[in-house]
């Protein structure tokens, strides 16, 4: 475990020596001390990330080599991918197999974006046609500069890879902030970066309080770009500080994504996908489809088999073998998971299954996969994000209503549906107002899709091409090439 910040290619300790406890939320110890940085430190930060950026090093370097390394921080993610899903583990508290997943795929990200890095040097430059011959013009992509990104705790090191890998592949120079959290694995990013020998300045990683650290970030006029996930409340926020310099922002927001499931479905698929819905991560997943709205028919029995698999779920350590759900990531999300329950019961609705702290654990923050029913339309329960293992399930009569009921959100990330009738099911996906449509499925995401949210849920994509955009400008360059003089003013003959 790291305790230094690292800053123009080189461990340093924050300016004012601060840390901050980092605790395993299995066991509520404090495992380290991690570096705690304030707006001296970030300034250093940022000022490397101006200078990698001004000197173009990094941005002026062939796309293939920007490449190159991006390949070499995928390959030594996979030879260390055990021992920082580990750390991952005791940083967030989520079951091993769910980390090493989450780390194979910030590897797969990294060489993801290798890939368009080497494509772009071919791309870069594009003719644009004109309609007047006395004119050429070309369209030339560029990085937007330094990008200052800031992440959440729920996939610490992915979150990073989503940010990191474009901004590098595309030229930009980079300050990361992790969430206080979990940073145990930013810092190993790192030191992977030491290790491939990531020219100084490219990439920043500052640890500390949002409220210091991350707002010091979005002060810096020296900051191009922000790319921001975590609450709406602070995404507002940033996009208000953005305003101030006109900063060019994406913002990956919170969600409170639908699932329909139509009665021709098959009910073990649909639960599967349902649990995999809310319970993976604990339900700390920005697009856990956690208003799921099943048609009549099938309500009974369907909600008969939730609650019997929900009890069934295998609670505990992350390290331990078997386990399927671990602690929330830390006594606040806890409170307020807990407190988000209680509201639910008070404001009407009925606790199916679970509803409290998970029975035989002294220590840890372990909340019970919870499934909700008759939550009112216009209760919290429905409405808001809970961000912990909790489902609200309703019945629905027709098409038209689950559809009403799916888009009644100011939020629109996620939403999925499950039919046997494709054409039902693709035509619910196209009425669906939300970045990221699943049929038959829940949450499977690939590097190579967009990502991004409708609505409250954001602004910009993440991933694939569309990831890529978010750090690049557009230029223009116009040359007149016409062999008569322009003469508006100086007519020939006429001086
Ligand atoms: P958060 O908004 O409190 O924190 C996110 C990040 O912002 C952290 O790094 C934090 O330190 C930083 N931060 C806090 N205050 C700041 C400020 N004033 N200026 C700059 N940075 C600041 O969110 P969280 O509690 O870490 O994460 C949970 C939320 O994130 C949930 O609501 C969830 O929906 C959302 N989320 C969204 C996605 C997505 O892809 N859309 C993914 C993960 C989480």
């Amino acid at each position: 475990m790291r305790d230094a910040l690292y800053i123009d290619g080189r461990w340093a300790k924050p300016l004012q020596g601060g840390t901050f406890d980092v605790i395993n939320p299995a066991t509520e110890e404090v495992i380290h001390k991690a570096p705690s940085a304030t707006a001296e430190d970030v300034d250093l930060a940022v000022k490397a990330a101006r200078r990698a950026f001004d000197d173009g090093s990094w941005s002026k370097l062939p796309g293939a080599e920007r490449g190159r390394y991006l390949r070499s921080i995928a390959a030594a993610i996979r030879e260390r991918l055990a021992e920082i899903s580990r750390l991952e583990v005791l940083d967030n508290g989520k079951p091993y197999p769910e980390a090493e997943w989450d780390i194979g795929d910030a590897a797969g990200c990294f060489e993801f974006y290798a890939g368009l890095a080497e494509e772009l040097d071919g791309k870069r430059t594009e003719t644009v046609a004109l309609p007047d011959a006395r004119f050429v013009s070309k369209a030339v992509r560029e990085p937007v500069g330094v990008a200052g990104a800031i992440i959440p705790w729920n996939y610490p090191l992915l979150m990073a890879a989503w940010k990191v890998a474009p901004a590098l592949a595309a030229g930009c120079t980079v300050v990361l902030k992790p969430a206080e959290q979990t940073s145990l694995t930013a810092l190993e990013l790192a030191a992977i970066a030491i290790d491939v020998g990531l020219p100084p300045g490219v990439l920043n990683i500052v640890t500390g309080p949002g409220s210091k650290v991350g707002q010091a970030i979005v002060d810096h006029p020296d900051v191009d770009k922000l790319a921001f996930t975590g609450s709406g409340p602070i995404g507002s926020k940033i996009m208000e500080g953005a305003a101030r310099d006109i900063k060019r922002i994406s913002l990956e927001l919170g969600g409170k994504s639908p699932f329909v499931v139509f009665d021709d479905a098959d009910v073990e698929e649909a639960v599967e996908w349902i649990m995999f819905g809310i319970f993976w991560n604990q339900g700390q997943v920005c697009s856990a489809t956690s208003r799921v709205l099943v048609q009549e028919n099938l309500y009974a029995p369907l909600l008969d088999r939730l609650v019997e698999e929900a009890k069934r779920i295998r609670i505990g350590d992350g390290l331990a073998e078997g386990t399927l759900l671990g602690p929330l990531v830390s006594r606040k999300q806890y409170d307020n998971v807990l407190a988000a329950i209680a509201k639910a019961k008070a404001d009407g609705a009925t606790i199916a299954s679970g509803g409290g702290r998970a029975p035989n654990f002294n220590k840890g923050y372990y909340v019970e996969p919870t499934v909700i029913t008759d939550a009112p339309l216009d209760s919290d329960a429905w409405r808001e994000e809970i961000f912990g293992p909790v489902v609200c399930v309703r019945s629905f009569g027709t098409e038209e209503e689950a559809v009403r009921l799916a888009n009644d959100s100011r939020f629109g990330l996620a939403a999925a549906v499950m039919s046997a009738d494709d054409e039902r099911a693709e035509r619910v996906a196209a009425a669906f107002r939300a970045g990221i449509v699943w049929i038959n499925c829940s949450q499977p995401t690939f590097t190579e899709a967009p990502w991004g949210g409708y609505k409250q849920s954001g602004i910009g994509r993440e991933l694939g091409r569309w990831g890529l955009e978010n750090y690049l400008e557009t230029k223009q360059v116009t040359r007149f090439v016409s062999e008569d003089p322009w003469a508006w003013y100086i007519k020939k003959g006429e001086a």
